[in-house]
């Protein structure tokens, strides 16, 4: 017999619907789910591939336990108990939590709750620290919430696309097909990227290639044509902003010959995108980690909501200032309270916040001091329990990374494969995997929706949730985890999260395209647009910032005259553990590889696929040249999916004040193998 069960997709942000094929307990196939809005029936490569690293002969399917060097199979009542013995002899100040992305909602808001009542700490944090942590940043002062402001449905509306710093192409694929469809019916397209990506190549109009990180400089131009031109829209600015007037002041005391210096630009380009992003009906701005992995990303999101609170281009479908999240629970794993500041819900850190909780939780006292961040975890904390996250490949300057985790006192990974860093581990939990257990994400635009299980997890491994409940039933804890099922921890989330108050299974198994909070209550429809009528800000206006260009933290210099830049692949998903097990996928883009210009190839004796070393202050990495003028002159790109050629030894771990590490550009020399 073969079953038909309907899931969404674990890969990207965008949440298309699938079908998994399921023949005698075993995922065979994957047909589209044809009434999904937003897969519409189409899936992209990753969506296709989207089961096979289930079935990977290398995946998890008992505990591991460290002896002396190795780390050996034992039962799960052992590996519990020592992980147990460790977390009792421990203070809540040494002991850090590592949240994923890609966990359910309901297995990050019991790994947090865990890390506050069980422990007591508000060390947890997760992997947006490296992709969107400028985003609250830039993001909290200006519009007062750092979430996707449309849909992902709406793509298709605008009559003009700022798309900065994001390869929409090959990292969000049901987008990129709605901006096509925007295009074909007229709306122009603006690419701010220092590289030529496939975005820029098939759907710009406008293309600003400008010197990495010089974004706020470029922004700040535009806007300073706006103003020049009269093309700021007075009536929004009148009516729904703050600060304008400073906004102003500064913008007119810039030059804009010094802006074309600057970003490399070209004045007529810089008035040209102005023009038409001011000029256009609808103007939406999506952006990624080309705009927020640097120590200036929060400046840079605040130019980007300062250009469309200028012009009134937010508040509409398809509209405003809108970050991309790229992992399937990047925005659910936030919203749950895997953050060292927010509780579940975004609730700071409040004497009301801390009263709701200790009485929802019905314990005493619950951590009230700001936690640790991922980096300073990883520094400081001497024991660390790491579920679905791999620093030995997401973090900047992974050498550093190993050290730091080889003098840890103890650490527990929780993942579906022996990543590079469950191979440091001191135990290892195998966990279920998606297509492996019942719960619920949420995806960029907010929208939340169910995952489904199709088939049993294989050998003794389990869902997270419950691996997670077991440690702290033997804790002392179990009458706080009294969970069944994914679905009563969601219920607890419907309380504790207002976001999500009318959001419930039962309503999310009719659906088809889930539901986007907010949604305050059951008979709400959920939230496609953002900021129609008020801004999440405490007053209700959106509030202009005045931001200057800072320039990267690391330069070119004599000794490292090239600027690297790191970025994705269609083919793959962040550290490769999923996508490098599919063969298909894996044969497409099997290893890694650094674009280099042709002159910059020619001047230095590298042919296409030569091997070549890379060379920043942090470390040597081996690769292969792939010579293209996708990338200007004296700029490297590298994807960072491939731990064997990992472009993390040579990026720069330097923080911004969110702690966002700088990973979007460093300086490296290039050396030929054995010079
Ligand atoms: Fe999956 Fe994203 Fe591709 Fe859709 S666009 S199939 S969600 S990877």
């Amino acid at each position: 017999m073969i079953d038909y069960v309907p899931t969404i997709c674990p890969y990207c942000g965008c949440g298309c619907g699938m079908y998994l094929v399921v023949k005698e307990g075993r995922i065979v196939g994957v047909e589209p789910w044809k009434e999904h809005p937003v897969s519409e029936g189409k899936l992209c490569p990753k969506g296709r591939n989207s089961y096979e690293f289930l079935y990977s002969h290398d995946r998890l399917k008992k505990p591991l336990v460290r002896r002396g060097d190795r780390l050996v199979e034992g039962s799960w009542e052992d590996a519990l108990r020592r992980v147990v013995n460790e977390f009792r002899d421990t203070s809540p100040e040494d002991f850090g939590i590592l949240a994923s992305g890609k966990t359910t909602n309901e297995e990050s808001y019991v790994l947090q709750k865990f890390g506050r009542v069980v422990i007591g700490t508000n060390n947890i944090d997760y992997c947006a620290r490296f992709c969107h942590a400028t985003t609250v940043g830039g993001l909290g002062p200006t519009l007062g919430s750092g979430v996707m402001a449309s849909s992902v449905l709406d793509y298709e509306l605008p009559d003009c696309f700022l798309i900065a710093g994001v390869n929409v192409q090959e990292t969000f694929p049901a987008i990129a097909r709605r901006i096509k469809r925007a295009k074909e019916r007229g709306a122009k397209i603006i690419v701010i990227d220092p590289r030529k990506t496939l975005t820029a190549k098939l759907y710009a109009d406008i293309h600003l290639q400008l010197f990495p990180g010089t974004d706020v400089a470029l922004i700040n131009g535009m806007m300073r044509v706006i103003l020049d031109e009269g093309l700021e829209n007075g009536e929004f600015i009148e009516k729904r902003t703050k600060g304008f007037e400073e906004l102003k002041e500064y913008l007119l005391s810039i030059d804009l010959k010094e802006v074309e210096e600057t970003t490399n630009v070209s004045l007529d380009e810089i008035k040209k995108a102005a023009e038409t992003y001011a000029g256009a009906k609808t103007g939406s701005i999506l952006y990624d980690e080309g705009i927020t992995e640097y120590t200036t990303g929060a400046e840079k999101i605040t130019a980007l909501a300062d250009l469309a609170l200028l012009t009134g281009h937010v508040g509409k479908p398809g509209a405003g200032v809108n970050p991309m999240r790229g992992q399937i629970n990047g925005e659910g794993t936030g919203d749950m309270g895997c953050f060292p500041v927010f509780y579940p819900g975004f609730k700071p850190l409040t004497e009301q916040t801390f009263e709701f909780f200790r009485d929802v939780w019905n314990v005493e006292s619950i951590p009230e001091k700001a936690g640790k961040t991922v980096m300073e975890m990883l520094e400081d904390c001497k024991k660390l329990y790491i579920v679905g996250f791999n620093p030995m490949v997401s973090a900047p300057h992974v050498t550093r990374v190993k050290e730091l985790l080889e003098q840890k006192e103890f650490v527990v990974v929780q993942d579906i494969f022996l990543t590079e860093t469950a191979a440091l581990a001191d135990v290892v939990l195998p966990s279920a995997a998606w297509g492996e257990k019942m719960g619920t994400h949420t995806w960029t635009d907010r929208r939340v929706q169910l995952v489904r299980k199709a088939v049993d997890p294989p050998g003794e491994a389990i869902p997270d949730w419950q691996i997670i409940c077991r440690l702290a039933e033997m804790m002392g804890y179990g009458d706080h985890f009294e969970y069944k099922s994914p679905r009563d921890i969601f219920e607890e989330i419907r309380r504790c999260v207002p976001q999500y108050r009318g959001i419930s299974y039962e309503r999310l198994e009719k659906s088809s395209g889930g539901i986007q909070w907010p949604c305050p209550s059951e008979d709400h429809p959920g939230t496609s647009t953002m900021f129609v009528e008020r801004f999440n800000t405490p007053d209700g206006f959106g509030h202009f910032g005045v931001v200057q260009y800072r320039p990267p933290a690391e330069l070119p210099d004599n000794e490292y005259p090239f600027m690297l830049t790191t970025g994705r692949v269609i083919f793959h998903y962040h550290t490769g553990t999923m996508t490098r097990r599919t063969e298909r996928l894996s044969n497409e883009v099997p290893t890694g590889f650094a674009v280099i210009h042709p002159e910059n190839a020619e001047e230095l004796g590298i042919m296409d696929g030569d091997e070549i070393l890379l060379v920043s202050r942090r470390g040597r990495v081996k690769t292969f040249a792939r010579v293209s003028n996708e990338v200007a002159r004296g700029l490297i790109f590298m994807p960072f999916h491939f731990a064997e050629r990992a472009a993390n030894i040579l990026t720069n771990p330097v923080l911004a004040p969110t702690k966002m590490p700088e990973f979007k550009l460093c300086a490296v020399r290039i050396e030929r193998e054995g010079s």
